[in-house]
Order: C-alpha cells, then structure tokens, then sequence
C-alpha cells in the first residue's frame, strides 16, 4: 500500500464528491447506460437515457424489439448500431441465465455482450459496492503521470492500482478520475498541473505552468 496514492484519493474525493454519471440507481440501468457511453459523451447519454428506457422499459422489451427498431431509439450516441444489438443480445442473455438480475460477480459480468472487464468494474463498484477498479482513458493516463504504473494494458494497470491503494479506496478511482481528466489531468502533452489538488504526490515531470494572463 501506498501513502500518498491514498491521499491523492482522498484530496480527489474532497474535490470531486459527486456520485458516478452512470449511477442511475439501479443495476440494469447502470449496466445499460455504461455499455452506451462507450465512445461517445455521458451527457449524450444521460440525454437519450430516458426516453430510450420509456420505449424499451425492460429486458423482454428488448429482446421483442428488432436491433433496428432499438438502434433508431439511441441515434444519437456513438456505434449506436452495434450498442444496439449488444443491448438485444444482452436482454436475451439476462432472462435466458440470469432471470433478469443483473449478476454480482467479474466472471459472470464479463460474459455478457458489450461487457468488458471496464464497465463490468464499474457496475460492481457502483451498484453492488465491490471494491473494484474500472481502468479507462483517463485512469489508465492519470496513473501513468502519477507514477503508479508503467503497464501497457488496462489490465496491467488495474493490477498496479489494486497493489497501490487499499480496497477502500478502490471504487472511487474512476469516479474522481473521469472528472479529474477532463477538468485538470487532461490528455495530450499539457495537463493542468498549476490548479492540480495533487501535485504534490506526482511525478510528472515538468510540471506544467499557468498560461501568463490567463487560467
Ligand atoms: S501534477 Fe499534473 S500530471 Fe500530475 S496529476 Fe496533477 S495535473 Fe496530472
């Protein structure tokens, strides 16, 4: 375990203490809206969510529906076409094995369609609160800055994360994260590190400087 990495959690916590954009409350929406918001932005998510789920209201909704029919319901998000024909898919596997709950467990999660290793994390930690990982862009970036990992894979950089940080700690890595990233850890060669909270803790080097005349 690692001192710092648990007070960079906490100070990102403290700045960061809403609850996930994918938390809607109820472990099939979660899984759903996860699986959408692959390549393309929460808010445009979050933007069709509602009126998609009032069209297709539960999973036998979904599988009676053709692909198109769904696909024409979430156009506006990124590979919608393919989103909807996993969401078919996983609607057949969810009553066919799961009697339409959504299961608790990584191996489980992972065999659904659409369900990689990311978004199986993400449901865990945030519907059924099992400590887990969720390594996208900006966590598998923000780490390597923050010097936790040198792994070349998602995977890789879970495992360093989890050796890193207590159990405690580990839901709330992507929570804060995804936020972090698109606010102050930004991609590209010039994150913000003159408004960082935790600049202190990392070993990005140089560290980037404020822009004169402006923020
Ligand atoms: S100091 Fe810079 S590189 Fe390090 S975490 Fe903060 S913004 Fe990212």
């Amino acid at each position: 375990m690692n001192e710092d990495g648990v007070k960079i959690v906490e100070a990102l916590k403290k700045r960061y203490p809403q609850k996930a954009d994918m938390d809607l409350g109820n472990p099939e929406d979660s899984l759903i809206a996860t699986i959408f918001s692959a390549r393309t932005t929460d808010v445009q998510v979050l933007k069709m969510f509602p009126s998609f789920r009032k069209k297709f209201p539960d999973w036998k909704s979904l599988v009676r529906a053709k692909a198109s029919e769904i696909a024409k319901s979430i156009n506006t998000i990124g590979l919608y076409r393919n989103k909807a024909k996993s969401v078919k898919a996983l609607a057949q596997r969810m009553i066919r094995d799961f009697d339409g709950r959504v299961p608790k467990t990584m191996d489980e999660l992972i065999t659904l369609p659409g369900v990689g290793r990311k978004t199986a994390s993400c449901v865990l930690s945030v519907c059924f609160h099992v400590p887990s990982v969720a390594v996208d862009t900006h966590v598998f970036r923000i780490a390597h800055r923050l010097g936790w990992s040198d792994g070349k894979t998602p995977e890789k950089v879970e495992q360093d994360i989890k050796r890193i940080l207590p159990e405690k700690s580990w839901g709330d890595v992507n929570r804060t994260m995804v936020r972090f990233g698109r606010e102050i850890c930004i991609g590209g060669k010039k994150p913000k590190c003159w408004m960082c909270p935790v600049a202190k803790w990392c070993r990005f080097q140089p560290k980037t400087k404020e822009p004169s005349g402006k923020r």
